[in-house]
């Protein structure tokens, strides 16, 4: 984007002389000045899986290469500079991150408003931890070193309602900072119990692993080991209760062994959080064996006990909006309701389904690299589109913006199947064009 300093008269010309560059440009359009306004943004740097550099040597070198690089900040990967041999063998990927907001507001981030914080993190490849539940088939919990590779990209895939995802991480950022601090809790409360609760398919359940995952990331220098477990609370509830009274117990000393570490964080995620209080119910009234009341409440027990500790989260997700009777979520700080995505998020998580069915070659065109418009970007592209812009991107853009508007009420789980659905209803699926595709799909939704 261009940038044009404002016209000056002469008396203003010679105040506007005592202004640095940055600070003219940055009134000109309206950006907070600097020093004090200075805007944190988080610089993500993934290690090679083989390397084995010091992570204080990476930061030093990253924090080195953004001080030389003069450029606008926006979310996205940031090359690795082909001139610096020691992060092109030690580093897989940098990312800037949480631009976004500012970026809607302002349109533009500049260099010197930024102060950049580097996380350099190396992602865990051992996969899950399983534990068998009684009969062997479903598997109670299941554990994981963060960050994972599985998790890897699911915070960025994950599309809401401007600000949710950003909200979420500070709330969880200054209930850790509190605790780290020491603030004591009768004199400001605060807790680290986050409940997400919304219709099924909204994404809680990735977005508390995601959400686990950033945190790992973003703490790492506090808490250099972090592990989230997952306890399927429906699994629990099988026939062989007394087995599940065991694993909980066996499963709460293994958590209890982590917390007493002081640099490890612990995550523990509860899905569907209402089966638990549901279950306890039915075992109440006598349609469900006696057992299953003994499993819920040792399980509630830990939980409560789980929760005073200072480097626990815990993440619960629930499918109903009404109030949930179980001790340790009736007064969670972090309640956030996850709605149907909005038009915008439909037309994003759209648009990042056909980017990737373009970037594997499933789809083709003539025009490479096709890369269609954002929502924000696009009503100002269809009231005046630029010259040098080709009518490819923005035509399809249009036909995406009409699929998002007939897929009002899918969740973002039907949304992200639709392409597939789409694909497998073609007649003549190899040599598929962008355009075809997006036509098949409208159809696909309709029906
Ligand atoms: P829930 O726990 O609410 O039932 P899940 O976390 O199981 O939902 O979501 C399933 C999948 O649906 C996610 O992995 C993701 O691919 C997709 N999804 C749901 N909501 C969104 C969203 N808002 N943005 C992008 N993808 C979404």
């Amino acid at each position: 984007m261009e940038i044009t300093l404002p016209n000056v008269t002469n008396q203003e010309e010679e105040a506007a002389e005592e202004k640095s560059i940055p600070e003219a440009i940055s009134q000109s359009v309206n950006l907070p000045l600097l020093p004090e306004d200075k805007i944190l943004v988080s610089v993500e740097v993934c290690l090679n899986p083989s390397s084995t550099a010091r992570i204080e040597d990476v930061q030093t070198s990253i924090e080195r290469m953004l001080e030389k690089r003069s450029l606008s900040y926006a979310d996205g990967p940031v090359p690795v500079p082909i001139d610096d041999q020691f992060l092109v063998e030690n580093v897989q990927r940098i990312r800037i991150c949480d631009t976004d907001e500012w970026v809607e507001n302002h349109e533009i981030l500049l260099f010197w408003q930024v102060k950049p914080a580097v996380h350099v993190f190396q992602l865990s490849e051992e996969g899950p931890g399983e534990e068998l539940s009684g009969d062997g088939q479903l598997s109670s919990f299941n554990e994981w070193i963060l960050p994972a590779k599985e998790f890897d990209g699911m915070w960025e895939s994950l599309i809401y309602e401007s600000g949710l995802k950003q909200r979420l991480l500070r709330y969880a950022a200054s209930a850790l900072l509190f605790t780290d601090k020491g603030v004591d809790p009768f004199l400001v409360s605060w807790n680290r119990i986050v409940l997400l609760h919304g219709p099924p398919g909204t994404g809680k359940t990735s977005l508390c692993k995601a959400l686990a995952q950033k945190l790992a990331i973003r703490f790492s220098s506090r808490y250099p080991q972090c592990q989230l477990v997952e306890v399927n609370a429906h699994s629990l509830f099988s026939k062989w209760f007394s087995e599940s009274g065991k694993l909980v117990a066996k499963l709460f000393q293994k958590i209890q062994e982590m917390v007493e570490e002081d640099n490890s964080l612990v995550f523990v995620l509860i899905d569907e959080v209402e089966s638990l209080a549901a279950a306890r119910n039915a075992a109440l009234s006598g349609s469900e064996p006696s057992d299953s009341i003994r499993v819920v409440n040792a399980l509630l027990t830990q939980m409560d006990k789980l929760k005073s500790s200072p480097n626990v989260i815990i993440l619960t997700t629930s499918n109903i909006t009404a109030a949930i009777d179980i001790a340790f979520v009736d007064r969670a700080d972090i309640k956030a309701y996850v709605g149907p995505p909005t038009l915008q998020a439909r037309y994003e998580i759209l648009r990042s389904c056909i980017q990737e069915l373009i970037r594997t070659k499933i789809l083709t065109d003539q025009q490479e690299p096709l890369i269609l418009p954002s929502f924000a970007s696009l009503r100002e592209k269809v009231n005046a589109p630029s010259i040098h812009e080709s009518l490819g991107p923005l035509e399809l853009a249009k036909q995406l913006l009409e699929a998002s508007e007939i897929c009002e009420g899918l969740s973002g789980r039907a949304l992200r199947k639709l392409p597939f659905l789409t694909h497998a209803s073609l007649t003549n699926p190899n040599n598929c064009e962008p355009s075809k595709f997006l036509q098949t799909l409208i159809e696909t939704a309709r029906r």
